[in-house]
């Protein structure tokens, strides 16, 4: 078992850390949250009294932090960790960040003789929970091979994008097209029923046809369709409004560094940002529904 230093315990990384306790690995956690810290002193954690205390000895340093300034500067800004690191410890940044981040972050750490990966996630804070993620890595061979030892303990599909970076790209690619899915999903319901169609029968048939997809059968959209689902809880994440929004915006900045045509992309960004201007940014993603189902009069 690993010697492990984990950053930032929040919805995703609370319950993975979590999960390497559990595997037997000797865990060391830092979060700015003490309710966060709490929670892991509970389940066998110990806990870092600086961020720096991470590092001592770490086989691997994982963090799973909200976006790409907050792991630049941990790792690479004013007292970052990058002083602190042994050269023996991988580090393994989880969090959804813009892939120019991951390859800054990795290149500062090269030059002091660190090895770095990104492997962003999918499969929410069920998926976390259950031991169950997709990790999408990007960095070397070895480096991915090293990397195992801990991810197999918190997730289940563990996939080797490319070069550092390239999880991230994966990552955003997944997500642009979830969103796409979400809204094409909804858009096609509501216009079943206000033809009088019942949500559950019109998803039966689609689910038996070309419009099947992800969203229809496991993340149904419209409520009561399926138990167990934010949409017939209240809309309550899973996964909020605010990182869709977050992830389609680095699939566009991604886009215009390429030139590439993500038409579906923008609109998705658009609608999402729609929706957090309303005030539904904390609600689940799923909850983009209620710009088609929600009609006055
Ligand atoms: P979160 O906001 O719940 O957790 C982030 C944690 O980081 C918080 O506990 C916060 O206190 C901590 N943090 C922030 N700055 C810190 C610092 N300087 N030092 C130490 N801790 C610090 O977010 P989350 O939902 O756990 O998401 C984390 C990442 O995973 C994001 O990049 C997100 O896009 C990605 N992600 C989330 C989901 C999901 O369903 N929530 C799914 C896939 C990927």
């Amino acid at each position: 078992m690993a010697k492990v230093g984990f950053i930032g315990l929040g919805n995703m990384g609370g319950p993975m850390a979590i999960n390497l306790v559990k595997a037997g690995h000797e865990v060391t956690v830092f979060d700015l949250s003490d309710t966060a810290m709490a929670q892991l002193k509970e389940a066998g954690a110990a806990l870092a009294d600086k961020i720096s205390d991470v590092c001592a000895d770490a086989d691997f340093v994982v963090s799973m932090l909200p976006a790409g300034k907050h792991v630049r500067a941990i790792f690479t800004g004013e007292d970052g960790l990058v002083n602190y690191l042994d050269k023996k410890t991988l580090v393994i940044d989880s969090s959804t960040i813009d892939a120019e981040s991951a390859q800054f972050v990795g290149k500062a750490l090269a030059l002091v003789g660190i090895s770095f990966v990104d492997a962003p996630v999918s499969g929410g804070v069920a998926g976390a929970a259950a031991g169950t993620l997709t990790f999408i890595v990007g960095g070397s061979e070895t480096n991915f091979d090293k990397a195992k030892t801990v991810l197999s303990h918190m997730g289940k599909n563990i996939f080797h994008a490319g070069e550092i970076g390239a999880g991230q790209v994966a990552k955003i690619c997944n997500n642009m097209l979830l969103s796409i899915l979400m809204a094409g999903t909804s858009e096609a319901l509501q216009l079943g029923v206000d033809h009088g169609l019942d949500a559950k029968v019109l998803s039966d048939i689609m689910l038996a046809s070309s419009g099947r997809n992800w969203t229809l059968e496991l993340y149904n959209p419209c409520p009561d369709v399926l138990p167990n689902v934010p949409s017939s809880n209240g809309y309550k994440p899973g996964f909020m409004v605010d990182l869709m929004a977050k992830d389609l915006g680095l699939a566009q900045q991604a886009a215009q560094q390429t030139n590439s045509a993500t038409p579906m992309g923008a609109l998705a960004k658009n609608l999402y940002n729609l929706m957090q201007n309303q005030g539904k940014g904390s609600e689940d993603f799923s909850a983009i529904f209620k710009l088609y189902s929600e009609k006055k009069g």
